[in-house]
């Protein structure tokens, strides 16, 4: 059956909760000591009814895409709480053998009988926070685990029976050299994930931590050595944070970087519709987004935005640059566009991509500069 026009194949689903917050960390989640008792149901109550008005309104296509489970640590939510949302929207929705429905979870709330119900409700695939497996690092960044309990972690998501799990590094911690890199890289790689996401630290200038930022040659030359590594182990680069094993690529993500439909659930979530260009966010809340839902039945968003051309074309730059298939030869119009692709496939910076005929895309040095590409292209 075709999908419904106007609905979604694709959502986000946003837990807020965590153990405690990490310092570089701008997500909207409560550490433990900022949530009190009674606000898991809160929220459960929450959301489910967020599921129901939108499902009400026909905002659901009958068989997901993609559904992820992002926060926060969505794996802090007992599988019972995960069990009544996900039969709250099975009322409206279904999935099917392809569709990716993914969770985000932490180290520290990963349990081996936990997950095998998270997995038997469908989840098939699983994103872990590792960040790094250096202690010392681990606690400057404010992570509650160790690099002990994130083998842990990840050797009971093995034994759930997921297949299909993905890693997130980070690197530009302070502090961080190749050598720990390298044996990062090395040790998640010779576990069977099929994904990983390394990315760069990035830190606002008040943070007490970003005078000890690496410089950007020394970030270059990390972000060339993961490139050059993570290839190594047999995975493919194709996105500027992100690397996969073949056929494993992060699905829910590519409907963000190809500018796709997904429609957003939970305190902060963020939807975007396609043929209407229109964006729109949930309160970044609990209280007031618990509250519009609860007590005024209706949707929590905070405000909506039409992008205009201008923010049209920069998306379409944006979105092109950060993903290995780059962008058609027809983009490029003018004269400004045509000397400065030029110059950049002289500088190394753009290719021409080695399969698909007439597209050029970012190397891996154009990656790691991608914003200045991104600022110079879209004219
Ligand atoms: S675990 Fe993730 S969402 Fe939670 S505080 Fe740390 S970085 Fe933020």
């Amino acid at each position: 059956m075709p999908a419904v026009p106007d609905s979604y194949e694709s959502l986000y689903l946003h837990f807020p909760f965590c153990e405690s917050k990490c310092h570089y960390c701008d997500f909207y989640s409560l550490g433990r000591e900022k949530t009190k008792e009674g606000d898991a149901s809160f929220f459960e109550k929450a959301m489910i009814q967020e599921i129901h008005l939108r499902g009400k309104a026909g905002a659901f296509a009958p068989i997901m895409k993609t559904i992820f489970l992002g926060g926060g640590t969505p794996s802090m939510t007992e599988p019972a709480s995960m069990e009544r949302i996900f039969s709250a929207l099975f009322q409206y929705t279904s999935i099917d053998e392809k569709t990716e429905w993914t969770m985000e979870a932490n180290p520290s709330s990963i349990e081996l009988a936990q997950f095998k119900r998270y997995r038997a409700l469908g989840i098939n695939r699983v994103s872990m926070g590792v960040q790094s497996l250096n202690a010392e690092h681990l606690i400057k960044l404010g992570r509650v685990h160790n690099p002990e309990a994130a083998f842990i972690a990840l050797d009971a998501l093995f034994q759930a029976g997921f297949t299909n799990v993905s890693t997130d590094l980070l690197c530009g911690v302070p502090g961080q050299s190749i050598e720990d890199l390298e044996s990062h890289i090395a040790a998640l790689t010779e576990r069977p994930i099929s994904h990983l996401s390394i990315y760069l630290l990035t830190l606002p200038p008040h943070h007490f931590m970003y005078k000890s930022l690496p410089s950007d040659e020394e970030q270059l030359k990390h972000l060339l050595f993961i490139d050059e590594r993570m290839k190594a182990k047999g995975f493919e680069h194709y996105e500027i944070s992100n690397f996969a094993k073949e056929g494993r690529r992060a699905e829910h993500n590519l409907v963000y970087w190809k500018g796709g439909s997904y429609l957003g659930f939970g305190p902060s979530a963020h939807s975007y519709h396609h043929g209407k260009k229109a964006r729109f966010k949930n309160f970044s809340s609990l209280h007031a987004y618990g509250k519009s839902l609860i007590d005024q039945s209706t949707l929590p968003v905070e405000w909506t935005e039409n992008l205009n051309s201008e923010q049209i074309s920069l998306e379409k730059w944006m979105l092109a640059l950060r993903l290995s298939e780059g962008f058609p030869k027809e983009w490029v119009k003018t004269d400004i566009q045509r000397n400065r692709v030029e110059l950049f496939l002289k500088e190394s910076l753009l290719e021409p991509h080695p399969t698909l005929k007439n597209h050029l895309r970012a190397t891996a040095r154009g990656f790691t500069l991608s914003d200045h590409l991104i600022k110079a292209l879209a004219q």
